[in-house]
């Protein structure tokens, strides 16, 4: 947020400043508010977030969007057990010939396990079955990690791991997910929705309100350069002369992140 200068309340309090109420109770006031909330919780409160509502064409894309989740599960090892030459060891199982509960099939989503080092897997799930995984105990992913294991390599000598750590970004009250992905009846315009800075008047030059964050970005939506990039657009529309001069000069050659990614070729 542009927070009013030199305090954290404004000597008058002006129709014009945006309040932002945090949990730890204290207020800011700001001319300004750069919003980079993530898609899951804003799918989860948005109703309450914002007051005035947020208008309903950005609502119907939060909820049209998926925000799944996808999480890692470190395994880690007392010594090396795997062949020094194995860097990854995929997974793949028979489709299942009738419907199965995802109770007892969740792990079937594990799609590898990635080495990282000699002593420390990397295994990644996502999906509902994720969200189950986040569930159950370190002890039951290790213990059912090291029946897949077993049954894939073919050897019941695999060890245990000494300790297993999972991801949880459904779970989390800051992310509620992980990343943002268009679904089934939602399409790039939804995001372009989300992307778009509210105005208090119509008259006026910068927006009141804006947005960043992966979910902003209409192309690397997902994605950590999404997320910056969205964030310095966001910022250089605040920070942008009210009347833009007539003739912007483009600087070649510039070793900016920014003028790198937008020079990716994206297919289709
Ligand atoms: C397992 C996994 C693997 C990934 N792999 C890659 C990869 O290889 N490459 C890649 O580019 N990207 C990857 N990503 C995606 C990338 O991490 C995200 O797209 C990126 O971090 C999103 O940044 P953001 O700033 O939009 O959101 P965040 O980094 O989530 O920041 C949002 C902030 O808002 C805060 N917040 C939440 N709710 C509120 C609230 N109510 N009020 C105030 N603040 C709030 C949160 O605490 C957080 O600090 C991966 C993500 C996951 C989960």
């Amino acid at each position: 947020a542009s927070t009013a200068e030199g305090a954290q309340k404004p000597k008058k309090k002006h129709s014009s400043y945006v309040e932002v109420n945090c949990e730890n109770e204290k207020t800011f006031y700001a001319k300004h508010v750069i919003c980079t909330i993530p898609l899951g919780v804003l799918k989860e409160h948005v109703s309450n977030l914002f007051e005035p509502k947020l208008p309903r064409y950005k609502t119907e894309a939060v909820e049209r969007l998926l925000f799944g989740a996808v999480d890692k599960i470190f395994l880690e090892y007392e010594r090396p057990f795997l062949n020094p030459e194995v860097t990854e060891i995929m997974l793949l199982w028979e489709s299942a010939t009738t419907p199965e509960d995802i109770a007892s099939s969740w792990y079937k989503k594990i799609y590898s396990f990635t080495k990282v080092t000699e002593t420390l897997l990397l295994g990644w799930v996502s999906g509902k079955e994720a969200e189950h995984m986040e569930t159950l105990s370190m002890e039951v992913v290790a213990a059912t990690c090291t029946n897949i294991l077993r049954k894939f390599l073919n050897d019941p000598f695999v060890p245990e791991p000494i300790k297993c750590v999972c991801s949880s970004w459904k779970k989390q009250h800051y992310t509620k997910g992980s990343y943002t992905a268009i679904a089934v009846g939602a399409s790039q315009s939804d995001i372009e929705s989300l992307a778009q800075p509210l105005f208090r008047n119509v008259h006026d030059k910068k927006p009141v309100l804006l947005f960043a964050g992966e979910h902003t970005h209409s192309s690397f939506y997902s994605t950590v350069h999404g997320a910056y990039l969205s964030g310095q657009t966001a910022a250089r529309r605040l920070l942008a002369p009210e009347e833009p001069p007539e003739n912007i000069l483009e600087c070649p050659g510039s070793a900016d992140l920014n003028s790198w990614i937008q020079g990716i070729q994206l297919e289709g």
